[in-house]
């Protein structure tokens, strides 16, 4: 087995502690074995790991990887995977980026990027082939995201530099900062951006002017050149260039999983007002892409006028119009632009966010917090202008936002009153799609490896077409098949959404990945891959101190009914979720508190987690 294609072989290492850059080059078996991307991330955090390093100390590693098929000739092929432990919830946690900044390292000649350390004043990195230097960044102090690209391109010089940095809640160390690239496309979920902020790191700019290497170009092209055709042909293919994912909001009302005033309901009756139409009609006035991608579902949109005029955003996509409109109760689609700017620029998670401003929210209508624990500021449904001012001190960690930046287990810590209405997983805040409905979506939240994110799994569609009375067993392999193949995407560095929207045969990917590295391997021997990573940040998790007990969904889910909309007065049965969990353990080869066995590791060939396991097993 030779790689003739597809990866430089270098992993960049930089040292902030000592300002020092090395080039690792990798072995083919660590490259196919982990295949990249979210693979790579994963295997370097693992051998990096230590049990009691603070996600925001300068020995956490962080890790920018995109994935071999990032930069090639195929559809959506840009896609890049950042990893490390997260601050958000203490376990393994990763992020992805779209855009073009993954594809301008690989030009660079590197496959990854591992930074540690942390520089002794505010820096950028700025990377230029292999001319890599450390450079103050102190001028950039407490900008914004989307600022700073702009006036890092314009001091370099160059508008065709990419850049990626973080706001002044990176700065901050905000555990729900964000990385942003090509003006607003984010790492968003579990607080990559304070990592950087940790490390003193404000931006990465980068300059590649490198070939991509592809074992077989022909074979490559021929396939891509079928593609696109294939795609661009599909009868959604055009609306979905138009809307992009705001079309979701359509659905996920109708379908009745809209998140809606915290959770509590899952159908808004003003949706109308803030979906993809209202966004074509009234506000639209671009769009963009990642590399490569036919389908550009990037939504840029201007505010004529009112309040917010002026406001000129790249988005909003589904996960953002739910946060910041049904879940806050806000129907006014230009207040939800408004939103989304602010927490690009200032560079936080719009999921995460949204999610704990309507726990306030709801926190005061019940009288469970006071005024004064509100600094003051009433919050109600639908009220943007308190919505606009509750980011702003998230980012800036001021007042109650100082509590709100710490994520949803510092609400807890703090008022511990709110723990059954904060929706999060190990501490990462749940995704725009409600679990009551569907037992494999609670299932699929709650065994995620990095907290209730629908990256990972996003098996309601299908458990909601099928009627959701079927058995256990196949809904839990249905979500051990999302947990498989979804992940998989990140780890080749290529977008999902073909797939999923445009029903893209994910046999290309193995053709694809074939063709780059001049290897055979067919989808099923990626497929098996890809759970062998899923193994592995189980293993990296249990090392943290995972258990049983974390992997449980929302207690909303549980606890309170839905109020309207097609599945009034649904909620989940514990002792099924228990019985759905036993089942999914063992299907998955981990033990009764979901620990990987022997055998397991073995056949994911991760023998060196056997160890790491054995003081975690309780006593037989
Ligand atoms: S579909 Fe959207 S997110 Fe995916 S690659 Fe295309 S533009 Fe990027």
């Amino acid at each position: 087995m030779s790689i003739n294609g597809g990866y430089f072989m270098k992993v960049l290492h930089v040292d902030l502690n000592e300002c020092k850059t090395y080039v690792e080059e990798v072995d083919e078996e660590f490259a196919l074995k982990y295949i990249g991307g979210r693979g790579w991330g994963a295997r370097l955090v693992w051998e990096h790991l230590k049990e009691d390093t603070d996600p925001l100390s300068p020995e956490n590693i962080i890790v920018i990887a995109p994935g071999p098929l990032s930069g090639l000739y195929l559809p959506s092929a840009g896609k890049t995977s950042i990893c490390s432990i997260s601050p958000t919830t203490g376990i393994y946690g990763d992020s992805n980026i779209g855009g073009m900044f993954g594809v301008e390292l690989r030009q660079a000649g590197f496959d990854a990027m591992v930074i540690k350390g942390k520089a002794p004043e505010l820096s950028y990195l700025w990377i230029d082939d292999d001319d890599i230097q450390l450079k103050s960044a102190e001028n950039y102090a407490g900008m914004g995201s989307i600022e700073t690209e702009h006036q890092l391109r314009e001091d370099i010089g160059d508008e065709t530099v990419k850049v990626a940095s973080i706001g002044p809640a990176g700065e901050k160390m905000v555990k729900m900062a964000c990385i942003t690239a090509d003006w607003g496309r984010n790492a968003g979920r579990t607080g990559m951006g304070a990592i950087l902020g940790s490390k003193n790191l404000k931006a990465i700019a980068i300059r590649g002017t490198r070939d991509l290497p592809v074992a077989d170009l022909k074979r490559l092209t021929g396939i891509s050149d079928k593609s696109f055709k294939k795609l661009s042909r599909h009868n959604l293919f055009e609306f979905w260039q138009r809307q992009g994912l705001m079309s979701v909001i359509d659905y996920a009302n109708t379908a009745g999983i809209i998140p809606t005033h915290n959770f509590k309901d899952t159908h808004f009756e003003e949706a109308d007002k803030i979906n993809g139409d209202v966004m074509e009609l009234e506000y639209k006035i671009g769009d963009t892409a990642c590399f490569g991608c036919p389908m550009a579902c990037g939504n840029v949109n201007l505010v004529k006028d009112g309040k917010y005029a002026g406001t000129v955003i790249e988005g909003p996509e589904y996960e953002t119009a739910a946060m910041f409109g049904s879940n806050v109760g806000v129907s006014d689609f230009s207040a939800i632009l408004r939103a989304n700017y602010l927490c690009d620029e200032y560079g936080i998670d719009t999921i995460t966010a949204g999610s704990l401003i309507s726990v306030m929210i709801e926190a005061y209508e019940k009288d469970l917090v006071t005024l004064e624990d509100l600094d003051g500021m009433a919050l109600n449904w639908g009220d943007d202008e308190s919505v606009m001012e509750m980011i702003r001190k998230i980012a800036f960690r001021e007042g109650v936002g100082d509590t709100l930046a710490e994520g949803a287990y510092g609400v807890i810590e703090r008022w511990p009153q709110l723990a059954p209405i904060v929706n999060h997983v190990k501490g990462l805040d749940q995704s725009a799609y409600d679990a009551r409905v569907a037992i494999t979506m609670a299932l699929g939240y709650a065994t995620s490896d990095i907290g209730a994110h629908h990256a990972r799994a996003w098996p309601v569609a299908k458990e909601l077409e099928m009627g959701c009375n079927w058995d256990l067993n196949e809904k839990a392999d249905l979500v051990i098949y999302h947990q498989t193949v979804r992940p998989l995407f990140d780890m080749l560095g290529v977008c999902r959404l073909p797939w999923i929207e445009l029903g893209f045969d994910e046999n290309t990917y193995a053709e694809f990945f074939s063709a780059a590295v001049g290897i055979e391997f067919t989808l099923e021997e990626l497929l098996k891959l890809s759970n062998d990573v899923y193994n592995l940040t189980r293993a990296i998790n249990i090392r943290l101190g995972l258990t049983r007990d974390d992997d449980r969904p929302p207690e909303r889910v549980f606890n309170d009914p839905i109020k309207t909309g097609p599945h009034a007065g649904k909620v989940l049965n514990r002792d099924e979720f228990r019985e759905i969990l036993d089942i999914y353990y063992q299907r998955r080869g981990w033990d009764n508190d979901g620990i990987p066995t022997d055998e397991t590791l073995k056949a994911s060939g991760l023998e060196d987690a056997i160890e790491y396991m054995k003081p975690k097993r309780k006593a037989e």
